[in-house]
């Protein structure tokens, strides 16, 4: 048998214990140093985001957005059910009711065209999940936001990098993923394009109203960004808040990661491109379907992912690559039917979250995998189906 091939590997550049042992030296760890100033800038102005705050997870980063949001109880958020907990839990956390939406035929993005079906006077917030790096139709969302006065967080946990094409500028202009929103979160865990050391995230504020009120909910409550900025002689408690920021020994990592991100996704594109070329034929056979990337959407190559035409078919290709060490994995079950939240769903149908939590598989994907290594996944594919 060949070697195992696992599903996802972090990949380290080589500066990291660099930097973070630089990071030990200033003899400054806790958050907000250097390092911590260094990546946000980074990220500030590459994707020109108005103001971005490192957290210590995308989980954190999406449960800030939602406390942003000053929500009452009873409002309603908009949420696909083809996605992670921590999109819906960040939310229910804040006593909101949570709304969940279908997929798209298409992908697993949440289907724009039935928003408006879902509003009501309690709607306040529509959270649009870019699923595997791909973009939302976010002219439609953010028209129906603007339209009804609702907020808009972006879900870019898996998004980096990534950008929308508005279909009124010839999907020619390119918009990065988490710009678009009122507020965006961003994840690093080691699943994720690139990681700060396991764990960590990112919120965007591109609404300029919320910056201040961002900065005190990161900080404990309180004003003490402000307070080392300068802007005020001393620093007390005056909102709601958490510990929101990484230790910066997480930043110095995440810095030897964003040095690299070019040559990262770079890497990550070709693999992704090879899988694409290599299982066309097969796609064009039938056998299952490829990734989707509409016309206003880019690719980031976070995920390549497959869907098969059912559940037996699903199964039994992950066990073919699973006897010939190669692990593929199927992704969500819909947060509608999962054993905390299928009581309180209205039973409403969303047939298409249930068909990806059927249906999708993921093949590897990780930046020390091999072109040959895709090659030979391609190849072993085809022998299930080509005999
Ligand atoms: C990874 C992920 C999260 C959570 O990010 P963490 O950093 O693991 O907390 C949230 N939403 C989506 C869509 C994700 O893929």
């Amino acid at each position: 048998m060949m070697n195992a091939i696992p599903f996802n590997k972090p990949h380290l550049t080589g500066k990291e214990t660099k930097y973070m042992l630089e990071a030990v030296q200033t003899g400054k760890l806790s958050g907000n140093g250097e390092f911590t100033k260094r990546c946000q800038q980074f990220f500030e102005e590459r994707y020109g985001f108005k103001k971005c705050l490192l957290t210590t997870s995308g989980t954190d980063a999406l449960e800030m957005c939602a406390m942003l949001c000053d929500l009452k109880p009873g409002d309603e958020v908009i949420i696909p059910s083809y996605t992670f907990v921590s999109t819906a839990l960040a939310f229910l956390r804040e006593g909101a009711k949570v709304v969940f939406a279908d997929s798209m035929k298409r992908n697993p993005n949440l289907d724009a065209e039935t928003i408006e079906s879902l509003i009501t006077p309690r709607t306040k917030v529509i959270v649009p999940v870019h699923y595997a790096g791909v973009a939302c139709d976010m002219d439609k969302i953010m028209e129906i936001a603007n339209r009804h006065n609702l907020l808009v967080v972006e879900d870019a946990a898996q998004a980096i990098d990534s950008y929308y094409k508005s279909p009124m500028t010839n999907y020619k202009s390119l918009m990065p993923l988490g710009s678009i929103g009122h507020l965006a979160a961003f994840s690093f865990h080691e699943t994720k394009n690139i990681t700060a050391g396991g764990e960590g995230g990112l919120l965007v504020v591109n609404d300029e109203r919320f910056i201040r009120r961002a900065e005190i909910i990161w900080e404990k409550g309180t004003n003490r960004a402000e307070f080392f900025r300068g802007e005020v002689n001393k620093y007390g408690w005056v909102d709601m808040g958490s510990s929101f920021l990484p230790a910066e020994i997480n930043a110095a990592f995440l810095w030897a990661q964003l040095e690299n991100l070019d040559e990262i996704q770079s890497k990550r594109k070709s693999l992704w491109e090879t899988y694409y070329k290599l299982l066309l034929p097969l796609a064009d056979k039938g056998y299952f379907s490829l990734p989707d990337i509409p016309e206003y959407a880019s690719d980031n190559a976070h995920m390549f992912y497959l869907i098969l035409p059912d559940l037996d078919k699903r199964t039994a290709l992950i066990q073919h690559l699973k006897d010939n060490g190669i692990m593929a994995v199927f992704h969500y079950l819909s947060l509608h039917s999962s054993a905390y939240y299928q009581d309180k769903h209205d039973g409403r149908d969303l047939s298409e979250c249930d068909r990806y939590a059927d249906t999708l598989v993921r093949l590897p994907m990780y930046y020390d995998l091999e072109i040959e290594d895709v090659e030979k996944i391609c190849k072993l594919i085809s022998v299930l189906y080509v005999k």
